[in-house]
């Protein structure tokens, strides 16, 4: 079986917040493709409820397309501390941070979810708005660090 990177890393030693470029990928025609592991709340100490991390991938899914060229995919992480982001060509992690922290902070603002009906979304009630905003203050007042294992 092949490596699955994100094992690869020891989860007792990062500080989260924080965000990482896992990966950078080559196409068989030379694109590139880059992963992120967008790191919310500290591994095995805190998880997000899924009715706030559901609703934080619904805001965020809309709001980095606007500050971000190139997204592929932003997917909750099944622990729920975070969230893997891939997007076409090489970028940088201080790019995305910038991007995410922006994203945030209209997240803060938001009055409603977007797509939370039976027709757009698998489970539209398991959506809060209140945890997502909550969640979004809290990771803001930490700040998001470019390095893993903590700024200090
Ligand atoms: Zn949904």
């Amino acid at each position: 079986m092949n490596k699955v990177e994100s094992f690869e890393l020891d989860h007792r030693k990062v500080v989260a917040p924080y965000v990482r470029k896992c990966a950078v990928l080559k196409g068989e025609n030379g694109d590139f493709v880059t992963k992120f592991d967008l790191r919310f709340t500290q591994p095995n100490k805190e998880a997000i409820p899924t009715g706030a991390l559901h609703a934080l991938e619904h805001l965020l899914a809309g709001l980095l397309r606007e500050h971000l060229q190139g997204i592929i995919d932003l997917s909750p992480m099944g622990c729920r501390t975070g969230f893997y982001l891939i997007l076409w060509g090489n970028r940088d992690a201080a790019e995305i941070k910038e991007a995410l922290e922006k994203s945030l902070k209209e997240v803060v603002e938001a009055k409603e979810v977007p797509a939370s009906n039976d027709l757009q979304c698998g489970n539209y009630r398991d959506l809060s708005l209140f945890g997502a905003i909550e969640y979004a203050k809290y990771v803001l007042e930490k700040g998001f660090s470019l390095n893993i294992y903590g700024d200090n």
